[in-house]
């Protein structure tokens, strides 16, 4: 499994989304998450990092 992974500008927290087909929909829900380290505003906070081929066990998920 291979996961996109965006980053909280403000602490720079990250959020791992599973690349799965309907990716584009959980996208659509990470646009919509605060930040659940800092509490930021989704709006423009999340910054795209890339693709990741595995998920670090101590990160807290999208899922
Ligand atoms: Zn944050």
């Amino acid at each position: 499994m291979r996961y996109v992974v965006f980053e909280c500008r403000k602490c720079g927290h990250n959020l791992y989304v599973e690349n799965t087909e309907d990716l584009f929909k959980k996208i659509g829900r990470v646009s919509n998450y605060d930040c659940p380290a800092c509490g930021e505003e989704p709006d423009g906070n999340w910054v795209l990092l890339g693709l990741k081929k595995e998920f670090p066990v101590q990160e807290g998920g999208a899922e």
